[in-house]
């Protein structure tokens, strides 16, 4: 196996409307779309469709969602023999907004992600092992992330860590057990303090995770670019592709697992050449509706560049 993901399974359910409605007001959408998301998943799609050797160890709830986005992730050829269902809970939902801008507004019920405890990450450890490449992000909980990235530790596998969804108990410590921290703005404000919004600052924010345990740091700016920075290395910012946005809902998450393909499958290739491929292909996914919908495949992605 080359990249193992840690991570959360959610239903999205995503209204795409004129404006964002503000507090007590409602408006009315323009459309509605129902589909398999959740940043564990995402990810492992992403690198999937690239063609890596994905598994994804994750709980879903004993519910019609859990069973689909069981299904989606095979068919998308991720390995789900460490997905579980839960008894009596609900698999995690994600409902989602989008105005015509392409930003986006959402929020997270966690359901079967909660039991992503440090008991599951021990009873992984020997599929953990095998991997060359762990992935872990923000919605399962930290006890969790924090025991899976130590097994990977203590077995010599490269740990990846995105931090997000970004939130103010964030536990900063986490980030000694990471060997790549790849944030956006907001996540990278949240580990060090520094305000990310601008090529200047996250320059800074980049080179202060650096200081807080991984030898790679990436800070994500959307349309702006990405950050690179490593140790013993000059900071670099990488200009990602002008592209008409539609839906940025899971960019992050094609930039991560896209990331994960060819640090793992191609390992000789440059690392700012590795971030650059990304982050092109992140700029596509924004051009389509959805999430994991919106991720192209390397034979899509192939007659896009004729
Ligand atoms: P999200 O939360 O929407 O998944 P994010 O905030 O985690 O995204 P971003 O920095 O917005 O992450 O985007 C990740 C990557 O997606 C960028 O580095 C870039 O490659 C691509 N991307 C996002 N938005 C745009 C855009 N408007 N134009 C081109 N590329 C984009």
């Amino acid at each position: 196996m080359t990249i193992v993901v840690f991570g959360s399974v959610v239903q999205d359910l995503i209204s795409y409307t004129p404006r964002f409605p503000r507090p007590g007001e409602s408006v009315c959408g323009t459309s509605f779309l129902a589909g398999p998301g959740g940043k564990g998943a995402n990810q492992a799609v992403a690198a999937a469709k690239l063609g890596a050797n994905v598994e994804i160890i994750a709980r879903v709830g004993s519910d019609i969602f859990g069973e689909a986005n069981i299904k989606s992730l095979n068919e998308a050829n991720v390995g789900t023999k460490s997905v579980q269902k839960v008894e009596q809970c609900s698999t995690a939902t994600a409902t989602i907004t989008v105005s015509e801008e392409g930003e986006n507004s959402i929020v997270v019920v966690l359901g079967a992600n909660e039991k992503m405890s440090a008991e599951v990450a021990k009873s992984c450890r020997e599929q953990i092992g095998k991997a060359t490449l762990l992935m872990c992000q923000n919605e399962v909980p930290q006890c969790g992330n924090r025991t899976a990235l130590q097994m990977a530790r203590e077995q010599n596998v490269t740990t990846f860590y995105n931090p997000a969804p970004g939130n103010s108990s964030l536990e900063k410590s986490i980030l000694a057990l990471v060997d790549i921290v790849c944030t956006n703005e907001n996540e990278a404000e949240f580990l060090t303090d520094i305000k990310a919004e601008t090529v200047e600052s996250a320059f800074k924010a980049a080179e202060k995770m650096l200081e807080m345990g991984p030898h790679t740091a990436i800070v994500t700016l959307g349309p702006k670019g990405v950050i690179l920075a490593r140790k013993n290395e000059k900071t670099v910012h990488i200009p990602v592709l002008k592209v008409t946005a539609v839906d940025t809902t899971g960019a992050g998450d094609c930039f991560c697992g896209s990331l994960a393909y060819f640090l793992t499958k191609m390992k000789d290739l440059p690392v700012e050449e590795a971030v650059k491929r990304a982050s092109i292909i992140a700029a596509h996914c924004v051009t389509r509706k959805g999430t994991q919908a919106s991720y192209r495949s390397r034979e899509e992605l192939e007659q896009l560049d004729k």
